[in-house]
């Protein structure tokens, strides 16, 4: 397993000369970013931008969705802006993001392929409704523009956080601007 590998670095690690850095509680740039979970944009994200260790508050998920208006990613955003000092919001979408060709069906027939029952898709299917739930195809200038909505929206976001829609090209680094936030 990974898991192993991971611990016997990080056993090698600690006992090297490469000490953890020491990072700034709060962030640097005084932002909050929500970007996509994918692993390409690891890096690309942080020199594209010039963000480095300590400067933004950073929260990734699938298409840096928003799903709910009281979802954990607005929860988490609400916290950055009340207590971690975030002053300007960003969601960062990407061209190319997997999540464009997401189709909730092909999930559930691999859940189901890995053993899940379907007592157990039927009692999750009572909780959520799970088409809506999980996703399906949506271009990622419309992911944006729908994060950006929700959150600016957010009756518990105060009026003069600017929340900006951006779309990162992972091919050369190009950022566009979707919504410009006030
Ligand atoms: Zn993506």
């Amino acid at each position: 397993m990974l898991l192993e590998k991971m611990l016997e670095y990080n056993r090698k690690f600690v006992e090297g000369e490469d000490l953890p850095r020491k990072t700034p509680r709060y962030p640097n740039k005084h932002a909050v970013v929500l970007t996509c979970m994918e692993p390409q944009l690891e890096t690309l994200l942080s020199d594209a931008l010039n963000l480095h260790d300590g400067d933004v508050e950073m929260i990734k998920n699938a298409g840096a969705l928003v799903s709910d208006s009281y979802d954990s990613v607005m929860r988490s955003l609400l916290i950055a802006v009340y207590e971690r000092r975030a002053d300007e919001v960003f969601v960062i979408g990407h061209r190319d993001c997997w999540m464009e060709d997401f189709e909730y069906k092909s999930t559930i027939e691999r859940m189901s392929l890995q053993g899940i029952s379907d007592e157990s898709l039927d009692s999750a299917g009572q909780e959520k409704n799970l088409a809506e739930w999980l996703g399906s195809y949506q271009k990622v200038e419309d992911m944006v523009k729908e994060s950006v909505h929700t959150i600016e929206s957010h009756p518990l976001l105060p009026e003069d956080i600017p929340v900006h829609g951006l779309i990162l090209d992972p091919d050369t680094g190009k950022l566009d601007v979707i919504v410009y936030g006030f």
